[in-house]
């Protein structure tokens, strides 16, 4: 069972889960309109198609990738699907998650804000050793941007997050904001 303290690793969960491949499960939190559909439509489909949203409840997919040193991490991404006002799913919705990912829109403040409601939140209920992302999206939006990259980088700074911007719409750093997280994920010691 050494590995049962990692977070969400999840070892004991389905079981394929171990030194080599982990499994995470990866909540994704921001205000509605943000883009955090579009963001696992392209990592996992490749796509960027809006009107395909999912309509469940609480969506869910799973991506898996292989990192250099030959590890795999599979995602379980967790996506509110228009969940977010629900407090009283939240336990569960955090619960076992490695790794919380939030998102705003870099064409508007009231969604930084409202990210930093979120990061609060995980700090509180999530697990202490939770990788936490702070994703600044729509970065093709230059022209109407609103959020400095700056802001974005301080405030993660501040709160020990990994900072990327991104692009749903034009696939720029997708690949990359799932790759850097997989790179900071505590791993299960081999026992
Ligand atoms: P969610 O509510 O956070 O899941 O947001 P969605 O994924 O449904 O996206 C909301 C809207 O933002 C849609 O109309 C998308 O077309 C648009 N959108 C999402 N990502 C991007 C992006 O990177 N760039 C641009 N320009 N629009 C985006």
């Amino acid at each position: 069972r050494s590995a049962g303290r990692a977070g969400g690793l999840n070892p004991d969960n389905g079981g394929d889960s171990d030194a080599k491949n982990l499994r995470v499960k990866l909540v994704l939190l921001g205000d509605s309109g943000v883009g955090k559909s579009c963001i696992v439509l392209r990592f996992v489909r490749g796509q960027f198609d809006p009107t395909s949203k999912v309509t469940v409840g609480a969506s869910f997919l799973s991506q898996t990738i292989a990192l250099q040193d030959s590890t795999t991490v599979k995602f379980e991404i967790w996506d509110t699907a228009g969940q977010e006002r629900y407090a009283a799913l939240a336990p569960l919705y955090y619960r076992g998650a490695a790794v919380g990912v939030i998102v705003y829109d870099i064409t508007n403040p009231d969604s930084f804000s409202k990210a930093q409601y979120w990061v609060k939140e995980l700090q509180k209920h999530g697990s202490p050793d939770i990788v936490l992302a702070l994703v600044g999206n729509k970065a093709d939006l230059q022209d109407k941007r609103e959020v400095s990259v700056q802001d974005g980088m301080d405030y993660a700074e501040k709160n020990g997050m990994f900072f990327i911007e991104t692009s749903a719409k034009t696939a720029d750093n997708i690949n990359q904001l799932f790759e850097e997280i997989a790179k900071r994920l505590p791993r299960p010691s081999p026992s």
